[in-house]
């Protein structure tokens, strides 16, 4: 049988940590991390074939499972048409059409190849719109791993405890201002010193690189208003919240319209995709139209855009995300059941195709640092899980998530394995 530790130690020696992204390599909760060779619904195989029912859907795309026949006869369709023309195509018009139909409060939209990039350029544009040099971000809060946006940014860079990166310059990093997030006075005391300097405020509606955190009551209706009083853009980071937590992403929840409203992940239905979208008024700066360059030789790549309209097309299916919802809603009130049975810390919520989870005794509000205890928790739960065959994020700075494809089958060996974890933890925990 193939070693992972063997694959795994190959990988290290040419490719950094061995991986390709840096979450990926358990730095957070140590061990060898699986090598997976196959997905099917709501499963992945590793190479040693152990099965593992799946919540990270690669991280949010997978939100029609791994393998969705209809996803892969479309991808299959345009694969035989030739992968790329560096051109205009009829698919780029038809998903730039159905997406505007689904989010009201955009009328154009551009597509670009991963979140990273849509965030960047979001960033960029805004500056240029608004004639202005710096952005206020979220502590925890993610938008991809541009200069910019890479200050006080979660994620991977947070497991790894980097929350900034050496190579991003001081000169760009002083344009950055850092908020709390739910924490309406520190925007707004930011605003009042720097206003004449702020293009833009840009969060994720609803968090998900802190685990995931949602955004308190009046929370996105008081940063429009600030945005408006201050003369800044709201930029919207839904790369992992479109199309996963509602059809309309965090519009249809709340009904707050941002400026600027960046997707990916599910849009590309297990593809390299994002895009950015708002009005007329500010789309039009972009060039070819106006001054602000962004290009892209493999932007609105076919394969992408066929996998996410397949993907598209099944969610928007009438009560898809009803029945999502019921999913991750049952999941986390039996994990939550549990654990209160049990005595045990911790934390669950769910919203559509998305949950988190921690081990703290208080709801996650914004930011959290996790005392001793907490990680170690956290990181006994995480490896329990794994051997079980249970594939979570490695990290409690995560969001998990669920597909359609997951059963109820599923959710009850989640479930049952959790209750033997908090069964056996240490005496003061015991049942
Ligand atoms: N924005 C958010 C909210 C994300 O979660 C991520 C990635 O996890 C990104 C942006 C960056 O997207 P990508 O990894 O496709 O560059």
């Amino acid at each position: 049988m193939i070693s992972t530790q063997n694959l795994h130690d190959r990988a290290k020696r040419i490719i950094p940590g061995g991986v390709s992204s840096p979450v990926r390599a358990f730095k957070y909760v140590g061990g060898t991390p699986p090598i997976f060779v196959s997905g099917n619904g709501a499963h992945i195989q590793d190479v040693q074939g152990k099965d593992y029912i799946d919540y990270v859907g690669a991280y949010g795309p997978m939100i029609v499972g791994h393998g969705n026949d209809y996803v892969l006869k479309n991808v299959s369709k345009y694969l035989s048409k030739g992968t790329h023309f560096g051109a205009s195509h009829e698919l780029e018009l038809e998903m730039a059409e159905k997406i505007i139909s689904y989010l009201p409060y955009i009328e154009k939209i551009r597509f670009v190849s991963s979140g990273t990039e849509a965030c960047m350029s979001a960033i960029r544009l805004a500056r240029a719109y608004k004639g202005k040099r710096k952005i206020i971000k979220f502590n925890g809060c993610y938008h991809g791993h541009s200069d910019s946006l890479l200050v006080s940014s979660g994620s991977g860079a947070l497991s790894c405890g980097q929350p900034s990166s050496p190579g991003v310059l001081d000169e760009q990093a002083k344009h950055t201002l850092v908020a709390s997030y739910n924490d309406l006075e520190s925007v707004k005391s930011l605003l009042q010193e720097f206003s004449h300097d702020v293009a833009a405020v840009i969060v994720e509606p609803i968090a998900g690189n802190m685990g995931m955190v949602l955004p308190q009551e009046g929370f996105l209706a008081g940063l429009r208003k600030l945005c408006d009083e201050f003369n800044c853009l709201l930029l919207f980071d839904e790369v992992m919240t479109g199309f996963r937590v509602a059809l309309g992403g965090s519009y249809e929840l709340y009904g707050i319209e941002p400026d600027i409203v960046m997707l990916g992940k599910v849009l590309g239905g297990g593809f390299p995709i994002g895009a950015f979208a708002a009005k007329a008024k500010i789309m039009d700066m972009l060039a070819p139209d106006g001054p602000v360059y962004q290009a892209g030789t493999l932007s609105g790549s076919p394969i992408a855009l066929a996998a996410g309209s397949a993907t598209l097309d099944l969610i928007s299916a009438p009560g898809f995300f009803e029945s999502l919802g019921e999913k991750s809603t049952r999941l986390v009130s039996g994990l939550k059941e549990i654990a209160v049975e049990n005595n045990v810390d911790f934390q669950a919520s769910a919203i559509g195709g998305m949950f988190g989870i921690n081990f703290s005794e208080r709801t996650v509000t914004s930011y959290p640092i996790y005392s001793s205890k907490e990680r170690q928790l956290f990181i006994s739960f995480f490896h329990k899980m794994l051997k079980s065959g249970i594939n979570l994020a490695p990290s409690p700075y995560e969001a998990a998530f669920i597909s359609s494809s997951h059963s109820l089958l599923d959710i009850e060996a989640t479930l049952s394995t959790f209750k033997d974890f908090v069964c056996n933890l240490s005496r003061e925990y015991c049942c």
